[in-house]
């Protein structure tokens, strides 16, 4: 299927193609004719399948063409849970509707409102916001809703992850009854269920959470290090693997901090973006790797939340999210669009608990790899997805693909404790691998659910 398919027009198909994008991905096949149609929307879609042209694409579609802008009115709003992710998100407007009169801004907290005042002025077309910069904007009347449209929330879930729920509701509540409401979200847990049931009417709902053709490929796997030396392994995997782009995920500012000097004093340039940085800083840090000027760059989590960059090749947890779900997220960061990426996770043993969660919601054992010259005092224990076989009482894996399970039954024919990850793979220290290969291991190369 190609783009022209989509009932798209012209100025909007040819920024499309200018961008190198052929084929829609899967969200973008079901989710944009169901916009157009002009129904409510609950799609459930992960960072990284192409779910911001999803509904950017329509969005444009539908409010192209010369009209008056009415002062301080805006005509779609979405709602999006960080500044860097509305930043993007207007960035994408920006590109998409290059060649459309439609008007856009980015609004968030942490900086001067004036500027963003003075924009709204004049009427805008469509404002991406965080939920709490927009409220205080409404407080001050520097905007009215009486001509909104379209209401989109964006990655729903961390929006109420982040406590946001309260300011959303009060925003809708303000909206007038008459709009299109669309829902996307990595994962529909129950509060963005009663979202959407509360805020949507009778929506189309689309997930593409099985869907195959589009879906990133991302090797996974992880090395079990003690906490110590966690900065010395990593700095060791930079420098054998000539990583020349990795962002880091850190725990804690402080840690993000300290993680920079250390590699800086092992010759290794890297920055970080954090709360505690201020929020110009932090764009400046993230245009910088993003143009490659940067390339080792540790974050935490909620500051890296809406990093876009194509071809970012690979993230690092060194340290695990509390939340399973932060890990897909994460991880989404990386092998967009089709293309492969890399995860590699930092385990030491107060991970272990963590790392188990992550298993279970991914329903896949990780690739656990060992790295010639570490050893660890704490080796974290084999995987606990497993179960006992009822027959035997043996440990066997809880899940295998079909064909690697036919395949085990024709040889063995009988129960047999899961081979251990943890010896499978070893690397020499020139980087190079003595593990079988990633197509014929069924535990590296990991669909994102
Ligand atoms: P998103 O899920 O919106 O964060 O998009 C992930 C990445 O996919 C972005 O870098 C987009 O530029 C890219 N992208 C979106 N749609 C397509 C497409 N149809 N073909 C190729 N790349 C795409």
């Amino acid at each position: 299927m190609t783009f022209s398919k989509l009932k798209l027009s012209p100025p909007i198909l040819d920024a499309v193609s200018e961008l190198g994008y052929e084929t829609p991905t899967a969200i973008q096949k079901k989710a944009i004719p169901a916009i157009l149609s002009g129904r409510d929307l609950v799609a459930s879609a992960q960072t990284g399948t192409g779910k911001t042209a999803s509904f950017v694409l329509p969005l444009l579609e539908m409010l192209k063409g010369e009209r008056k802008r009415r002062a301080k009115r805006l005509r779609a709003l979405i709602l999006v849970p960080t500044r860097e992710l509305a930043v993007q998100v207007e960035s994408n407007i920006c590109q998409y509707g290059k060649y459309v009169d439609v008007k856009s801004m980015a609004m968030f907290g942490g900086v001067d409102s004036e500027p963003q005042k003075q924009q709204l002025i004049d009427g805008i077309d469509i404002l991406v916001a965080t939920p709490g910069r927009l409220l205080d904007m409404v407080h001050q009347r520097a905007l009215h809703f009486d001509e909104l449209q379209v209401l989109i929330l964006d990655e729903a879930d961390r929006m109420l992850d982040m406590g946001f729920i309260g300011d959303i509701n009060k925003i809708i509540e303000r909206l007038p009854e008459q709009r299109q409401n669309l829902l996307f979200s990595a994962t529909i847990p129950d509060g963005v269920r009663l979202l959407a049931d509360t805020a949507i009417d009778n929506p189309i709902e689309v997930s593409i959470a099985d869907n195959s053709a589009t879906t990133p490929q991302i090797s996974q796997w992880v090395v079990s290090v003690d906490k110590d030396i966690k900065s010395t392994l990593l700095s060791h995997l930079i420098k054998e693997h000539q990583w020349t782009q990795a962002l880091i995920f850190i725990r804690t500012k402080h840690g993000a901090a300290k993680l920079v000097s250390q590699l800086e004093k092992r010759g290794i340039k890297a920055e970080s973006i954090h709360s505690g940085r201020s929020q110009a800083v932090r764009t400046q840090i993230l245009a910088d790797f993003k143009s490659g000027e940067i390339g080792i760059l540790v974050a935490t989590g909620i500051a890296s939340r809406g990093i876009d960059i194509d071809e970012l090749t690979r993230v690092v947890n060194y340290d695990l999210p509390d939340d399973a779900d932060d890990y897909i997220h994460r991880i989404g960061r990386t092998g967009r669009a089709g293309s492969c990426g890399e995860a590699v996770s930092l385990v030491s043993m107060d991970d272990f608990k963590r790392l188990c969660a992550i298993e279970r919601r991914l329903d896949q054992i990780l690739d656990r790899r060992k790295i010639e010259g570490f050893t660890t005092v704490k080796e974290l224990p084999d995987s606990n997805l497993n179960f006992v076989s009822s027959s035997t009482g043996e440990k066997k894996p809880k899940k295998r693909d079909k064909k690697k399970r036919d395949e085990a039954s024709r040889e063995e024919r009988k129960p047999k404790p899961r081979k251990s990850n943890n010896n499978s793979h070893t690397e020499t220290s020139d980087g190079s691998s003595t593990s079988t290969p990633d197509s014929q291991n069924p535990w590296l190369n990991i669909r994102k659910k």
